[in-house]
């Protein structure tokens, strides 16, 4: 077995583990490998260990891979910061957009799906930590910027995503994931939404968002190791 294949297997029953412990069935949640930085042989090895989902940050750098590994019929999600001069090549190239922070993107996504592919699934990114240098609205924002984006042709709002201030402490941590989950339920509730996602967790606190909640988990070194930029 490779190494890319023996850590997701390892993934696989952390997710497990916490699965049971949440009393939540283990396909709740979806694994998202998170390969940027990481080449095309890198996400071939882990799509042939059985992977089929990929997050991707930077654009230039998923659609190179994606060109190459065409054939493997994999799904792609952007999960990076998102300019809203790139906009294009993320709504044409990928299945998912992780990190819509501001109407403007959202709607420059909606222009720019084509029509002949599916509808653009995309979470909304909330910075559920306060601080100042994290993208993503406020809970307070969530409500309405979720009706705005949510009435878009071209997209379909699936949920929420966030980015935690990292923290060894796993009660600091639930606490995080828990506002996403009540910002959530709060979109459903007054909107009469019936969103499904939580993208939270990755590979220092996936445990805790899933005991939150969390229906993706975004992991990338915990599956293809240390990156060597701090990206
Ligand atoms: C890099 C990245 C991840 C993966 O983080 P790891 O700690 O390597 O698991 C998850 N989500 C986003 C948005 C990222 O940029």
């Amino acid at each position: 077995m490779t190494s890319i294949a023996a850590n997701l297997q390892a993934v696989r029953a952390r997710i497990a583990a916490a699965c049971l412990a949440a009393g939540r069935s283990a396909e709740s949640v979806q694994l998202l490998a998170v390969s940027k930085t990481w080449p095309a042989a890198s996400v071939r090895e882990a799509a042939a260990a059985g992977q089929r989902a990929f997050g991707e940050n930077y654009v230039q750098e998923a659609a190179d891979k994606a060109a190459e590994l065409a054939g493997l019929n994999l799904e792609w999600h952007f999960i990076g910061p998102l300019q809203s001069n790139k906009t294009r090549p993320v709504a044409e190239g990928f299945a998912w957009v992780h990190s819509v922070d501001r109407l403007k993107i959202a709607e420059r996504l909606a222009a720019q799906r084509t029509a002949a592919l599916p509808l653009l699934n995309v979470c909304l990114q909330v910075n559920v930590s306060g601080e100042a240098s994290k993208s993503g609205c406020t809970p307070e924002q969530g409500v309405g910027l979720a009706a705005a984006i949510g009435a878009l042709p071209s997209l379909r709002l699936r949920g929420l995503m966030t980015i935690p201030e990292p923290t060894a402490d796993i009660a600091r941590q639930r606490r995080q994931f828990a506002l996403l989950r009540h910002t959530l339920e709060r979109i459903n509730t007054e909107l009469d939404f019936r969103l499904d996602t939580l993208s939270m967790g990755m590979s220092d606190d996936l445990e805790a968002a899933i005991m939150e909640g969390a229906t993706i988990v975004r992991v990338g070194t915990a599956i293809f190791g240390q990156r060597d930029t701090t990206t």
